[in-house]
C-alpha cells in the first residue's frame, strides 16, 4: 500500500517570515489529520526558516535542487551536505523549468540523482511531455526516454528509492489539468517502465506524484486513479489554506473538504 503524498513547490516564492507564517497555518489547518504526508519545497533561503516552523510537526520538507559535487570552486551552487545540514529530507531534480529555463540536461539529472541517494536524500524526479509532443503522440517516446536517461546506471533497489513526479509541461502552472484518465494512462505507462527494471514489488511500492495546475477542487478525481499516489503542487501550495484543502481531500466524496 503506497501512502499518498502531496507536496507543494514554493518555487522562487517566500521570504522566511513569510516560509514559517505559511508552515505554522498548514499545521494548524492539515498537519495533524491522518492523511497523507506532507512535504514542501521552499527556496534555498528559507529552508532554515521551515525547518524551525516545522519541527515537531508533521510538515516535511526539501530543496528545489541540489549540485553533484561535494564542494569545490561551483559558483551558486548548493551541495546535498548543506541541504541535509537545513534538515531536509527530500530534493527535487530535473522540473521542467529547470530543464528549459537552464538547460538542465538528463546527464546532470542523473548526476544529481546518484548524489542525492548516496547522500540519503529522497529524490523527488520530475519527468513530462511538451504540448507538442503530446499533440504528436509522443509521449511514451518523451517520458519514457527521461526515465532511462535520468535513472541510467541505477539498480532496482536504488530505483526504489526514488518518487517519480510526472508533470505534463503543459499543465503546469496554465490553469489546464491532464484529465484523471489521462494522468492515469502515463502513471501507468511510468510503472510499466518502473517494473522493467525493477522488482514486481519494487515498482509496485514507487510513489507516482501527478502535478500541473493541481487545486482542491481536481485532486480527488485525480487521486482516485490507481496510479495517482499523490500529487506535486505549484501555484496553489503557496497559499496554506488552499494547500491544506488540497492535503484533506476526500476520495470517497470525490471532493476535498
Ligand atoms: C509545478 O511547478 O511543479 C507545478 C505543478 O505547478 P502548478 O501546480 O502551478 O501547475
Amino acid at each position: 500500500m503506497r501512502r499518498p503524498l502531496i507536496a507543494g513547490n514554493w518555487k522562487m516564492h517566500k521570504c522566511r517570515g513569510e516560509a514559517r507564517t505559511a508552515i505554522r497555518r498548514l499545521d494548524e489547518l492539515a498537519g495533524r489529520s491522518n492523511g497523507p504526508e506532507i512535504l514542501v519545497f521552499p527556496p534555498f533561503t528559507a529552508l532554515d526558516a521551515v525547518r524551525e516552523a516545522a519541527a515537531g510537526t508533521a510538515v516535511q520538507w526539501g530543496a528545489q535542487n541540489l549540485h553533484w559535487e561535494d564542494s569545490g570552486a561551483y559558483t551558486g551552487e548548493v551541495s546535498s551536505e548543506m541541504l541535509l545540514d537545513c534538515g531536509c529530507s527530500h530534493v527535487l531534480i530535473g522540473h521542467s523549468e529547470r530543464r528549459q529555463l537552464f538547460r538542465e540536461t538528463d546527464d546532470e539529472i542523473n548526476r544529481k540523482l546518484r548524489k542525492a541517494l548516496i547522500s540519503g536524500l529522497t529524490p523527488v524526479f520530475c519527468v513530462g511531455e511538451g504540448l507538442e509532443e503530446r499533440e504528436s503522440q509522443r509521449v511514451e517516446e518523451v517520458v519514457c526516454g527521461q526515465m532511462e536517461r535520468g535513472l541510467a546506471g541505477l539498480t532496482g533497489p536504488e530505483i526504489s528509492r526514488i518518487i517519480i513526479a510526472y508533470e505534463p509541461v503543459w499543465a503546469i502552472g496554465t490553469g489546464k489539468t491532464a484529465t484523471p484518465e489521462t494522468a492515469q494512462e502515463s502513471h501507468a505507462l511510468i510503472r510499466a517502465w518502473l517494473s522493467q527494471r525493477c522488482t514486481g514489488a519494487q515498482a509496485d511500492g514507487i510513489r507516482i506524484l501527478y502535478g500541473g495546475s493541481v487545486k482542491a477542487s481536481n485532486i480527488a478525481g485525480l487521486m482516485i486513479q490507481s496510479d495517482i499516489d499523490g500529487t506535486l503542487v505549484g501555484g496553489a501550495s503557496l497559499d496554506p489554506e488552499s494547500f491544506a484543502s488540497i492535503v484533506r481531500y476526500d476520495a470517497s466524496s470525490g471532493a476535498s473538504v
